[in-house]
């Protein structure tokens, strides 16, 4: 179990301290481990891993205090004991944003790019985060025994990510789950969005999805072509249902991510994956072990499957959006890239089957693609209905041919 709380805590600090200008994690590592007894102490249990005091304003990703006394050595080394205020936080990733803000004062600024685990605890020591005498040798200790010196080394740039659409195409064997979005439509666009975006960084990607067959054979194709791929990383990407909400009623049923166990090294990259997609609005169902699903259970290396969120929820269709969900399980997966912040969706892709209707708010440049970096062809004017045969990323194509116009709904109404 503590080998898990360190992986843990260690993907939450090495994705937060560059941040904040702080180049060594191990240190920080040790802290926590030590300070929290694995986050297993009181202040642990309340993802407060640093012992760290209330100060007001201080900390803004904390939800609340714990009132627990606390002892602090003078410098004869004799103990006081007192009532202390604690911060607490949410979850363990607010918790090390806390640590972060907590020493982003200017009496701390001197750890900022310390690449040395003793000179940073000696700094943070003399800076008084800590009156412990032992503080700096029990800290080294911790770093000794735990080895955490390995989380100091630069990430492997290059991940190497196994990625499937879970279940066959449309019209060519057994298809996902349909209702107000198909399945096995929008499971491809987010995966082929998803490996272009990786690819973009840098990563190997291999699509290890099986277009056709019955589910047993879709299934078999998809996890012996997984394992082929011996990746660091295996993603399903699935759609839920079973909410049955069609009508909206301002609730999302929500979104939800599966591994086979709890102690599997990709937990921490799970939950970085659900809290994103949730980050977009659906509800957070959270992290769940399955020993069920074949994919989980026949594939060789850490291996998760994404329920994006549910077909049949009017709310989680509305507010379904290929390009954002893609980027944020990219950004979960490897920290690098954005979430397009845009507030309007454009409709879900399996909803624009065919071709549909738009009426202009105002007047708007048709672009040569779909985007702002594309010349301007054209001026559609205010008030004039346009009919859009293809869209991509939040803009739509003319069938007149004459380009592409952003189809937000800031700008156009759908008719
Ligand atoms: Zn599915």
């Amino acid at each position: 179990m503590s080998e898990l709380f360190i992986e843990e805590i260690a993907f939450y600090i090495r994705r937060h301290a560059p941040e904040y200008g702080i180049s060594v994690c191990s240190p920080i590592i040790a802290q926590a481990i030590l300070e929290s007894a694995y986050g297993k102490s009181t202040l642990g249990r309340n993802n407060n891993f640093f012992g760290l005091k209330y100060r007001e304003g201080r900390c803004p990703t904390a939800n609340g205090v714990i009132n627990k006394s606390g002892s602090e050595q003078r410098a004869d080394g004799s103990y006081v004991t007192s009532d202390m205020v604690w911060f607490k936080f949410p979850d363990m990733e607010a918790g090390v944003i806390g640590y972060f803000d907590f020493i982003n004062t200017s009496n701390y600024k001197n750890l900022k790019g310390i690449k040395d685990p003793e000179t940073y605890l000696k700094q943070l020591k003399a800076d008084g985060y800590a009156t412990s005498l032992e503080y700096v040798s029990n800290l080294m200790h911790v770093i000794k025994d735990h080895n955490l010196t390995r989380y100091d080394k630069k990430e492997e740039s290059k991940m190497k990510i196994a990625i499937n659409a879970g279940h066959a195409a449309v019209g060519k064997g057994a298809i996902g789950a349909v209702g107000l979005l198909n399945e096995s439509v929008e499971d491809r666009v987010v995966k082929d969005k998803v490996v272009a975006l990786l690819r973009a960084q840098g990563h190997e990607v291999i699509d290890c999805t099986v277009d056709s067959g019955t589910q047993n054979a879709v299934l078999n194709g998809i996890i012996s072509k997984t394992n082929a791929a011996k990746a660091d990383l295996n993603i399903s990407i699935h759609f839920n249902s079973g909410a049955n909400r069609p009508a909206k009623d301002g609730k999302t049923t929500g979104t939800e991510v599966y591994i086979y166990d709890s102690n599997t090294r990709c937990k921490a990259t799970a939950q970085a994956i659900v809290n994103a997609i949730a980050g977009l609005g659906f509800k957070n169902r959270g992290v769940k072990v399955s020993k069920s699903l074949a994919f989980l259970k026949r594939t060789k290396t850490e291996s998760i499957l994404i329920e994006v969120c549910f077909v049949d929820d009017g709310d989680d269709a509305a507010l379904y959006n290929a390009d954002k969900v893609a980027a944020a399980i990219v950004v979960a997966i490897t920290g690098q890239g954005t979430i397009p912040s845009t507030t309007e969706n454009p409709p879900a892709a399996s909803k624009k089957t065919g071709n549909y209707i738009v009426k202009l708010k105002t007047n708007l440049n048709i672009r040569k693609g779909p985007g702002i970096q594309y010349g301007i062809n054209a001026v559609a004017k205010k008030g004039v209905k346009y009919t859009i045969v293809e869209t991509s990323g939040g803009w739509g194509k003319l069938k007149s041919g004459l380009g592409w116009i952003n189809i937000s709904t800031s700008y156009v109404t759908y008719c």
